[in-house]
């Protein structure tokens, strides 16, 4: 007995000390010469996805209908490796969170790929990999973050009353996996704790226990999280932080730990100046990481407290876009004009399309900060279709300060044309007008 097991350790010792691993900058680089998915994730339909697992499917890869949503479309499930540890991941139960959907399949085809990369064959033997990408296909072909019965997926953990929150729970209770990814989109005005720095990867090592007493899956979980925050700081230090822990009976990430396989939740947002395909090479660096260390465990020397550290997310009152000193004018009410700054946020849209964009602050924003800002005090603002308060449209005409307008005039949008339009986040004209502060 005792001399198998050191047999055994010494082999474990062997194995992992033969393989050479990979730099987070080598996942990046594999990622930049070659990814499968090439729709923008936010403008991927269900249509995109199948073309996708058709191409999975093309390499070799296991990919099997596993149920059905509510309005009837397939729900696929991919699978890599026949190792013992088991891995399962789901991502976009809220339809309108689309990275990891796209990750999930670049992931596969690296793995599937890359036969002779020593880790990744090693892989192959100590993982098995299972992941459901877009578990709410209605929700996700309007991009809604609701199912076709307009209830939240995430919070019928209890009730099970959607086919696909019944479907993402037998899948977990009928292979009980070791390891549980829930793969989300936070909103990208999300901040690191009350700082203005967009939380662009937020992660969570989900207790499972009413108290959030800790437990060892749990702990394992943090030190996986901490080479995934390992790996990212190399990209986005800074911009990484803690999803809040409060536990929820109705969220299946919970439920999922406390039934027995402890999930890791990643929250992708957002970083101003980088697209989603971005986000998406950030996902699949961190996931590569988790398993590399896993495969050969530098996981358990890695220090959990590194996740620990990190700030929790928060709202730094960060916002779209801010107008600075602009003059309002209300012309429904009045033709006099007030001075405030106005913040506008865009609501989350498909890239491709038209993104209304609503007033959420009027008045000093001084101290907050906007994604865009403008300098509007050369200009009078006017709300293109009403008035500016908040709650309104975000969509806007400036006048410079010096024309004179009459702002009763019926039309006078025609009658007299603005310098400036700015509509769903864009400028329509006088583009470069109003002088770019951020
Ligand atoms: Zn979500």
């Amino acid at each position: 007995m005792k001399l198998s097991s050191t047999l055994l350790l010494f082999f474990v010792l062997f194995m992992s000390t033969n393989i050479s691993s990979q730099s987070p900058k080598e996942f990046a680089e594999a990622w930049d010469k070659k990814h499968l998915t090439k729709v923008l994730p936010s403008n991927a339909k269900y249509k995109d996805l199948q073309n996708y697992l058709e191409q999975l499917k093309k390499l070799g890869i296991k990919v099997d209908e596993v149920g059905r949503s509510f309005s009837g479309r397939e729900i696929y499930q991919i699978e890599y490796g026949k190792g013992p540890l088991k891995i399962f991941m789901w991502s976009q139960m809220h339809g309108d969170e689309p990275t990891a959907t796209s990750a999930l399949i670049d992931l596969f085809a690296f793995l599937k790929t890359n036969p002779e990369i020593p880790w990744v064959k090693a892989l192959e033997s100590a993982i098995t990999i299972r992941a459901v990408p877009m578990l709410n296909p209605d929700g996700a072909e309007v991009f809604q973050r609701r199912n076709a019965q307009s209830v939240d997926i995430n919070r019928d953990a209890r009730a099970l009353q959607t086919p696909e929150g019944r479907l993402l729970k037998t899948l977990s209770d009928e292979w009980s996996p070791d390891i549980g990814f829930n793969l989300h989109n936070q909103g990208v005005l999300t901040t690191v704790a009350d700082t203005p720095r967009q939380a662009t990867i937020s992660f969570l090592a989900v207790s499972g226990d009413p108290e959030g007493k800790a437990n060892a899956g749990q702990i394992r979980n943090k030190r996986i999280c901490a080479v995934m925050i390992k790996a990212l700081e190399q990209f986005i230090k800074g911009n990484i932080a803690r999803y809040d822990d409060t536990y929820n009976p109705r969220a299946f990430g919970d439920r999922i730990s406390e039934w027995g396989t402890p999930v890791i939740l990643v929250e992708t947002g957002g970083l101003h100046g980088k697209d989603e395909m971005f986000l998406v090479k950030l996902n699949f660096i961190a996931y590569l990481a988790a398993f590399q260390s896993l495969v050969d465990q530098s996981e358990e020397k890695t220090d959990a407290t590194i996740y620990d550290r990190l700030p929790f997310n928060g709202s730094g009152e960060l916002y779209t876009t801010i107008f600075r000193n602009a003059s309002i004018v209300n012309f429904a009410t009045t033709t006099t004009s007030s001075l405030a700054d106005v913040a506008i946020n865009r609501e989350r849209r498909r890239a491709n399309e038209y993104a209304p964009h609503f007033i959420q602050e009027i008045g000093d924003l001084n101290s907050n900060n906007g994604l865009n800002e403008y300098d509007a005090s050369n200009f009078l603002m006017v709300n293109r279709v009403g008035s500016i308060h908040t709650g309104s449209s975000g969509d806007f005409m400036f006048y410079k300060k010096d024309r004179k307008i009459d702002f009763t005039a019926p039309n006078f949008e025609k009658a007299f044309p603005p310098d400036a339009i700015f509509v769903g986040g864009k400028w329509l004209t006088g583009e470069n007008l109003l002088k770019k502060l951020r």
